[in-house]
């Protein structure tokens, strides 16, 4: 993130644009009231050698930063958006585009987690903030907790933070301070190795920065987390153009968290996610789950599904599950298993018949969620509230809350719900899982055991 340095301007600075390929086109470090007039006017195309020129070179780590906060870890990177400036500087493939939150395309494809990480994406908070070490861990889990309106999980992990370098493998990524950089902060994009996957705060970023909090900058930094790049590359802005290596999830959007409010942008306020930055989140990484379905688990654990749809098609997902799946008694979620409510509730299979699965995620919609039945082995909403007091003390016997609690958070943590198989212990138990899927990737361990682990007949509790 890049801070205007006049506060919300009327002319935009020549220094804000540290950004390479922004300076080469028409619009930046000009004038913001009369941007159409100055659209047709592009300036001369940089040499590679100028273009280099203009990129910030981090001293710690080498890589090169542009358009403000953005990493690209290489010379060859550097190189390949040169390419694309080029080709944006002649007029070609701009605007074309008329989609907005926009996500990074790497070798020709969306730059994004794939399942098994999105839902565990832990990060450290480096104690060498000192004074300031409290702030940021506040302030990134506040940031974190607007993306996880959708289908994503930030994990702070608070054991890491004494060792939290670039070299630390126990997390995704790492927050740092640094200082003397030309931005307030800087993160990367998921195809970036561990080495560079940081996100650095600089010591700007905790004095002065309004209308920004450090949390509206972070909301920023963990979208490029997610893989989401600048909006204001969009032909829309009409200034800050950076490069073609990007795909529309939804219409465009000057109010972005992702619009820096210096390119045209329409934010004037803390930087913060708009309707549309939600709905472009949820294209790329699924809706949350239901009561009774889980679109991401349904598409991604069923390879003939994701074969046929793609792995981020929710929409054929879902209709497969309303028309096909539920009727077939295909696994749609870890809390809700139609053949097996059948077979653990006698009165709902004589009601209902043997294979009336519909008529089962029926019941448990209208009636067993509140009655506190067991969804699935792996889902028993009174054990989980008898092996857990806090949640006990929490909600008592209301059970469609447990069964929330579990949903948005009991699961990531790890906690137990079923008297035959404790996710925690079946990761910690197997290592080969641990060493895949990392120590705290619950979600992954439990569609596991589902899938796989139960029938290799591996032990799911102690
Ligand atoms: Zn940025």
């Amino acid at each position: 993130m890049k801070q205007s340095s006049n506060g919300l301007p009327r002319r935009v600075r020549m220094q804000w644009m540290v950004g390479l390929a922004t300076l080469g086109l028409a619009g930046c470090g000009e004038s913001l009231e009369s941007p159409v007039s100055e659209a047709g006017a592009r300036e001369p195309v940089l040499t590679y050698e100028a273009f280099r020129a203009q990129a910030w070179r981090e001293p710690d780590t080498g890589i090169y930063i542009v358009d403000g906060d953005t990493p690209v870890v290489d010379e060859a990177g550097l190189r390949a958006l040169y390419q694309d400036y080029v080709r944006g500087a002649d007029g070609e493939a701009v605007g074309t585009e008329r989609a907005p939150l926009i996500v990074n395309r790497f070798n020709g494809a969306d730059d994004q987690w794939g399942y098994t990480r999105q839902r565990n994406i832990p990060y450290c908070v480096s104690t060498a903030f000192g004074a300031n070490y409290n702030t940021v861990v506040q302030a990134m889990a506040q940031a974190a907790a607007a993306w996880q309106q959708v289908n994503v999980r930030f994990q702070h992990r608070g054991d890491q933070d004494g060792a939290c370098n670039a070299t630390n493998n126990n997390v995704v990524f790492d927050v740092r301070p640094v200082s003397g950089q030309p931005y307030l902060a800087r993160a990367f994009f998921p195809y970036q190795a561990r080495a560079t996957r940081n996100v650095l705060i600089d010591a700007t970023s905790f004095g002065n920065t309004a209308p920004w909090t450090l949390t509206g900058i972070l909301r920023h930094e963990l979208g490029h987390t997610l893989g989401f790049r600048h909006e204001h590359t969009r032909p829309e802005a009409r200034t800050c153009f950076e490069d073609n290596n990007w795909r529309a999830l939804t219409a465009y959007d000057a109010a972005s968290v992702m619009h820096y409010p210096q390119c045209n942008g329409s934010n004037r306020g803390d930087l913060s996610l708009t309707a549309t930055d939600v709905a472009g989140a949820h294209a790329a990484y699924g809706p949350l789950a239901d009561a009774s379905f889980d679109t991401a688990f349904y598409l991604n654990n069923h390879g003939d599904l994701r074969n046929a749809f793609g792995a981020t098609n929710w929409a054929a997902a879902q209709s497969h599950w309303a028309t096909g799946g539920i009727h077939e008694g295909r696994r749609g979620a870890a809390h809700f298993d139609a053949p097996y409510y059948l077979a653990v509730h006698p009165d709902l299979q004589a009601a209902f018949g043997p294979t009336n699965y519909a008529a089962a995620r029926d019941h448990w919609l209208t009636a067993g969620i509140a009655e506190g039945r067991r969804g699935s082995r792996e889902f028993d909403v009174r054990y989980y509230l008898d092996a857990h007091p806090d949640l006990r003390a929490a909600f008592g016997t209301n059970y469609g809350a447990a069964l929330s609690h579990w949903l948005n958070a009991g699961l990531y943590e790890g906690r137990r719900a079923s008297p035959e198989f404790d996710v925690g212990y079946y990761l910690r138990a197997h290592a080969d899982l641990m060493a895949a899927f990392g120590a705290t990737n619950y979600p992954a361990a439990m569609d596991h055991w589902i899938f796989a682990g139960r029938h290799e007949g591996r032990r799911g509790a102690p």
